[in-house]
């Protein structure tokens, strides 16, 4: 800010800060956008910063804890330690998340797994599965 120069805004590392440094900060903020991802609760506990996801079932809740822990590892990049929680306010059930060694390990491997589809000339071929009928890409695989 020194010699009139300012920091791109829309920069996320910018903007989480911003976001954590705001002094109205006391409730919980929702729906906050940062570069690729998008954080339905932020708030701090103390010191402690609490990212939350909710969820309308647990139904699979091994994926929403995956997805959890790469929003918390790409807010660990931006220079924040977070701890997360997944939210199913219909079942009244919370889970803490937290980047373990084994999650990360998790992370990484599905990381590896999805660079090596992507590399791929063409997608794999589609089979219908469980996941389908609510699937957010239903009208690419099955249209
Ligand atoms: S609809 Fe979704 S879950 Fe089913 S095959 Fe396609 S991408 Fe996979």
């Amino acid at each position: 800010m020194a010699r009139q120069l300012e920091p791109a805004q829309e920069n996320p590392f910018i903007e989480l800060g911003r976001l954590l440094s705001e002094e109205s900060y006391k409730r919980d903020r929702k729906e906050i956008r940062l570069d690729n991802i998008v954080i339905d609760i932020l708030r701090k506990d103390d010191e402690q910063v609490v990212i939350g996801e909710v969820k309308k079932s647990s139904r699979f809740e091994k994926s929403a804890m995956m997805q959890l822990a790469f929003y918390l590892s790409r807010i660990r990049d931006m220079g924040v330690e977070a701890k997360g929680e997944l939210l199913f306010p219909k079942e009244r059930k919370r889970i803490d998340v937290t980047l373990s060694p084994e999650i990360e390990n998790e992370l990484k491997s599905a990381e590896e797994d999805i660079r090596k589809i992507v590399s791929c000339e063409s997608p794999p071929e589609a089979r219908k599965n469980r996941y389908c009928k609510s699937c957010g890409y239903n009208e690419f695989c099955w249209a």
